[in-house]
């Protein structure tokens, strides 16, 4: 396991291609792939691509050969990254964390979960009793998230219909003490393409001091007809069971189902009667809620089991952390819609810093050991960020005044007042083609704006909480605290689904941004989950998005990897006649430019004050050949 791989099974790290360009970059990609090398290199960046069959490289030989050891010492691996970002939190205390990207199906979670085996795996050696109990919390949690809100969908058999970034803490030990999990963008559009209605029953809920929780699955029926004065349900079964399992009176449910209760302009209160159209969309709006309410009650439940207790910083040291993010990347269908829209602008943000931090760390790095630092050209997407985000005028913001406009505002009305607003930005267009289209520019996506407005505004009327606040079941009281306010209470702007998810990403970025990153890029070699088939286009398209060739460029204009000395010399001093057993110089960094001249690669290193920096992986490989050669 420990030795480098031969070239047939193409180059192990990007950096080393003869040139980088997308034919060169793909040949090997490929070639990787069709020898069952599934992960390759740039720089400390995984790119992993999905084998589609099990694959015997995670077991604990695998993981005895990743522990403790550096980068370019073990063929390319998850591990590789864990292992990088536990040595850098335990180490020098650092917060670390590791991004995993890419589209539904390319592997994510699934990488996710080996990352936190690996984790699991290296830490607490001692067995101590109370670490395995978190240990186990913390690896079983995901078995319950996933239960909720993963589905089979065409593109994945067990898709997450949610992105998930896990804080791991850590105690001076390096052991695990806890966590916490936030949640983004739930997608629970697609609770409503199901034949509508909501089966709720209880199932036992293992680990929460437990208790019944009630979970809603799309089943059966609920439809509604309109007679010749009003609106009523088809059938009363519908309703009975409904109310029969949220313990509600059925009249009531009936009532929420085809009234709401308004305020007039002059303070007085009313029932107003839904149309057909207006109950339905109510209807598909609480089964949409409740599966909402009840996936962050859920995850609201794991965080209190998992959060670190009795953390005490004096006699426990600093707690460091490191995050696990695994969330959806870029999402392009034929017809893209708020979704995606929502899904994209978290990625060029994730992008963004994905591209500061890199820049930044090394900027950093090289001052801080003398290196002179060589300005680096990049896209900077900061600028499709802001025509995202901006108050007052950026995307969300025109939105949102739609939103909050009273009176008939439409879809192509909103696309209107953005051309208004937009129409000088160099990554705005819209245009019509068979319906309205915004088009961002960026990456060449292209939106259709028809149903933005509902699911921006993503209403549910005040009686359907009312309904729930008032069920004699207190988990369901207590996800529906807002029920108790009565309709003059009801705050008349509530924050719109997109400003809460920009909110949220915002938050998220900051979150990682203070801290050290570490990246797993996944890719979908096809549509078919087949473990043979590499689709040349899809893939392309994949690398392109992902900016994985910018990413060789970086990290090329750059030093790839660097050492201490001392360790550098440990490592490859049997290399060298000058240092072997022992060298004789004054420094170990003398000895170190000794073994360096003797391979001839001094033109490809720059020396540093504390360490040697290397430009490509390839020196380091020739090295490691002859190590292995010798021992
Ligand atoms: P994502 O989270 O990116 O949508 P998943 O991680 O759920 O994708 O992976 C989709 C499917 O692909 C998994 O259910 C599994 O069958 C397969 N898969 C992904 N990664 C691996 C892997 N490393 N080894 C074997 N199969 C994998
Ligand atoms: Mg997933």
């Amino acid at each position: 396991m420990a030795e480098l791989e031969g070239l047939e099974f193409g180059k192990s790290d990007f950096v080393l291609l003869d040139e980088v360009n997308m034919e060169q970059f793909m040949e090997n990609l490929k070639l990787r792939f069709e020898k069952a090398r599934i992960y390759t290199f740039i720089g400390e960046v995984v790119v992993s691509v999905n084998p589609y069959k099990q694959m015997d490289i995670y077991g604990k030989e695998a993981i005895d050969a990743y522990r403790g050891r550096e980068l370019y010492e073990n063929p390319p691996h998850l591990y590789a990254v864990a292992d990088a970002a536990y040595k850098a939190m335990k180490r020098r205390a650092k917060d670390t964390c590791i991004v995993i990207s890419g589209e539904s199906g390319a592997g994510k979670t699934e990488a996710s979960k080996y990352i936190m085996q690996y984790i699991a795996a290296i830490t607490n050696p001692s067995q101590r009793a109370e670490v395995e109990s978190v240990k186990n919390v913390l690896l079983k949690s995901n078995c319950v998230l996933e239960a909720f809100g993963n589905a089979k969908t065409n593109r994945n058999d067990n898709s997450s219909r949610f992105g998930k970034y896990m804080d791991i803490n850590f105690n001076f030990n390096g052991d695990p003490t806890g966590g916490h999990i936030n949640n983004y963008l739930l997608e629970k559009v697609r609770i409503k393409f199901n034949p509508v209605i909501y089966d709720l029953y209880q199932i036992q809920f293992y680990n929460t001091r437990i208790m019944n929780c009630v979970s809603a699955t799309p089943q059966g029926n609920l439809q509604f007809e309109t007679d010749s004065e009003s609106v009523q349900v088809v059938g009363s079964e519908a309703v009975s069971h409904i109310a029969g399992l949220t313990t509600t009176e059925p009249d009531n449910v009936t009532k929420s189902l085809l009234y709401r209760t308004v305020a007039t302009g002059g303070g007085e209160v009313i029932e107003k009667g839904h149309t057909e159209k207006e109950a339905c969309f109510g209807r598909d709006a609480f089964a949409k809620a409740l599966y909402e309410r009840l996936f962050c009650w859920i995850v609201a439940r794991i965080n209190a089991v998992i959060e670190v207790k009795d953390y005490n910083p004096v006699l426990h040291g600093k707690n460091t952390v490191i995050g696990v993010l695994d969330i959806y990347g870029f999402e392009i269908f034929d017809n893209n819609s708020f979704e995606q829209f929502c899904i994209n602008y978290c990625n060029e943000k994730l992008q963004q810093l994905f591209i500061e931090l890199i820049l930044r760390q090394e900027q950093d790095e090289y001052q801080r050991e003398g290196i002179t630092w060589q300005h680096i050209d990049y896209f900077n997407n900061q600028i499709i960020v802001d025509l995202v985000e901006q108050p007052h005028k950026g995307i969300i913001s025109v939105l949102d005044e739609a939103c909050l406009t009273v009176g008939k505002v439409t879809d192509t009305i909103c696309l209107e007042s953005m051309d208004a607003k937009l129409r000088q930005h160099p990554h705005y267009t819209s245009r019509c083609v068979s319906f309205y289209n915004l088009c961002l520019v960026s990456l060449y996506f292209r939106y259709s704006v028809e149903g933005f407005l509902d699911k921006n505004k993503d209403p549910l009327f005040q009686d359907f909480k009312r309904l729930m606040y008032n069920s004699s079941n207190p988990v369901l009281k207590e996800m529906w605290p807002d029920g108790q306010l009565s309709i003059t209470e009801v705050t008349k702007r509530p924050l719109t689904a997109a400003t809460l998810f920009k909110n949220s990403i915002v938050a998220l970025v900051d979150k990682l941004g203070c801290k050290e990153p570490y990246y797993v890029r996944c890719i979908k070699p096809n549509e078919m989950k087949s473990p043979v088939l590499f689709d040349d286009a899809r893939c392309q398209h994949q690398v392109a998005y992902l900016g994985l060739l910018e990413n060789v460029r970086v990290r090329r204009a750059g030093f790839a990897y660097r050492q201490p000395y001392a360790r550098f010399l440990q490592r490859y001093k049997m290399t060298c006649e000058y240092t072997w057993p022992n060298h004789l110089m004054e420094t170990d960094r003398e000895a170190v430019e000794a073994i360096v001249t003797q391979h001839g690669f001094q033109d490809d290193v720059a020396y540093g004050h504390t360490k040697l920096f290397v430009r490509t992986p390839r020196s380091l490989f020739t090295l490691e050949q002859e190590r292995a050669a010798l021992i």
